[in-house]
C-alpha cells in the first residue's frame, strides 16, 4: 500500500470564495483551540462537538478536526488548522475538459474549478477501487488555494518473474540492474544545478534579500522534485518493458535508526530526505504498473561480491569494484544494484 498526497491548486479563486474559504479557516481552528482549552474532551461527535465551534460548521469538518486534534496531542495551540474532508464529502469530477471539486462550507456545498497538471489529471482518472481517494484539506499557501489530497495505491502485483534493484546515490541518483542489464541516472546535472543556485543564493545573502533567497529555494526544490518525477518513471517505463514483476528498494529507514554505518551510508544519509521522496515516487509509480515494491536490508549491498559471494570492504574503491577473492569487477554502483535485487542481506519488515 503507497500513499501520497496530491497538492490540486484551485483555480482562480473569486474574492469571495477566498473569504470563504479564510473564514471556514477560522472556525475550524477556533473549534480546534477551545476543544484544547476544554482539555481535549474525550467521546465527541460531531453532533456535541459543534457546541465548541464559534459559529455553524459542515458535520464532516467538525468530525475531521476532532480527529486533528486528537492526532496532535502535544499541540498547545493551533495557529492554524485547515478545514478537511473526507473522501465522502469531498467530490471530484471531470466536466468536461476541466476537473473541478466539490465540498461542503458553512454556507453550503461549492463547486470549483481545480487547476491540475498534466500528471495529476492522470491520478484523477485513475480515482477507483485501486487509486483510492482518502481525506482533502484546503489550505492558502502565498495568496494561492490548494487542496491536498491523500490518495492511496494498491498494489496489484502483476505475472512477471524478473527482479530489479535500485540502488540511489548522489553520483549516481539511481541505477536500476534487472538480472545484469543496467540503467544509469547520473547525479552530475543534479549536482550542478544545486551548486549554480547555492551559488546565486549566497550572492543574494550578501544584497539582503530573503524573499528573493525563498523564491530561488522554492524553483530549486520544483526542479529537483520534477527529476524525481522524470526518473521514476523511466525506471518504472524500463521494468514494464522487461517484463519485471519485482523491484526492490533499500530500506533507508532502517539506516536512519541505526547508529553504525559504513561510510558509504553515512554520506547517503545526509541526503536521505532526496532519497525518500526518489524512492516512494518509484514505489507509487511501480504499484500503479502493477510491480510489486519491495525493502531490502541495506547492510552490505556495496561490499558482496556477486560472483563468489565474498565480503570485503577493500571490494570496493571509488566507482570500481573489484573482488579481492575471485578477482569479478564490475561498477560499484551497479553491482550493489544487483545485490539489492537479491536481498542479500535479507528483507525489510514491510
Ligand atoms: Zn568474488
Amino acid at each position: 500500500m503507497q500513499t501520497l498526497t496530491v497538492r490540486l491548486k484551485l483555480h482562480r479563486p473569486t474574492l469571495a470564495k477566498q473569504r470563504l474559504y479564510r473564514e471556514l479557516t477560522s472556525r475550524t481552528t477556533a473549534l480546534a483551540n477551545s476543544l484544547v482549552a476544554a482539555g481535549r474532551p474525550r467521546g465527541l461527535t460531531s453532533k456535541t462537538a459543534k457546541h465548541y465551534a464559534p459559529a455553524p460548521m459542515p458535520a464532516v469538518v467538525v468530525c475531521q478536526a476532532l480527529r486533528d486534534v486528537a492526532a496532535a496531542r502535544r499541540v498547545g495551540r493551533f495557529r492554524v488548522l485547515p478545514p478537511c474532508f473526507n473522501n465522502q464529502s469531498l467530490r471530484l469530477a471531470k466536466t468536461g475538459g476541466f476537473w473541478t471539486a466539490s465540498f461542503p462550507t458553512h454556507i453550503g456545498r461549492v463547486r470549483v474549478p481545480v487547476a491540475a497538471t498534466e500528471r495529476q489529471t492522470t491520478i484523477l482518472s485513475q480515482l477507483g477501487p485501486a487509486v483510492k481517494q482518502g481525506a482533502a484539506k484546503l489550505y492558502e499557501q502565498r495568496g494561492r488555494w490548494y487542496l491536498a489530497l491523500s490518495i492511496t495505491v494498491k498494489p496489484a502485483p502483476r505475472a512477471g518473474a524478473k527482479m530489479v534493484g535500485i540502488d540511489l546515490g548522489l553520483r549516481n541518483l539511481a541505477v536500476a540492474n534487472c538480472e545484469g542489464e543496467t540503467l544509469f541516472f547520473s547525479g552530475d546535472q543534479a549536482a550542478y544545478v544545486r551548486r549554480r543556485m547555492a551559488n546565486l543564493r549566497r550572492r543574494m545573502g550578501r544584497a539582503k534579500a530573503p524573499r528573493a533567497i525563498k523564491r530561488m529555494k522554492d524553483k530549486e526544490q520544483r526542479w529537483m522534485r520534477n527529476l524525481d518525477h522524470r526518473i521514476s518513471k523511466a525506471v518504472v517505463d524500463w521494468c514494464l518493458a522487461r517484463g519485471v514483476g519485482t523491484i526492490r528498494m533499500e530500506d533507508l529507514e532502517g539506516i536512519r535508526l541505526r547508529r553504525r554505518r559504513d561510510r558509504r551510508d553515512r554520506g547517503r544519509s545526509l541526503h536521505n530526505w532526496s532519497f525518500h521522496r526518489l524512492q516512494s515516487f518509484i514505489a507509487y509509480k511501480a504499484n500503479l504498473a502493477g510491480i510489486k515494491v519491495e525493502w531490502a536490508v541495506p547492510t552490505n549491498t556495496s561490499r558482496v561480491c556477486p560472483a563468489c559471494g565474498s565480503r570485503a570492504k577493500e571490494n570496493r574503491s571509488g566507482i570500481r569494484f573489484r573482488c579481492k577473492t575471485c578477482g569479478h569487477c564490475g561498477h560499484a554502483d551497479a553491482i550493489a544494484a544487483l545485490n539489492i535485487s537479491k536481498a542479500i542481506s535479507g528483507l525489510a519488515a514491510a
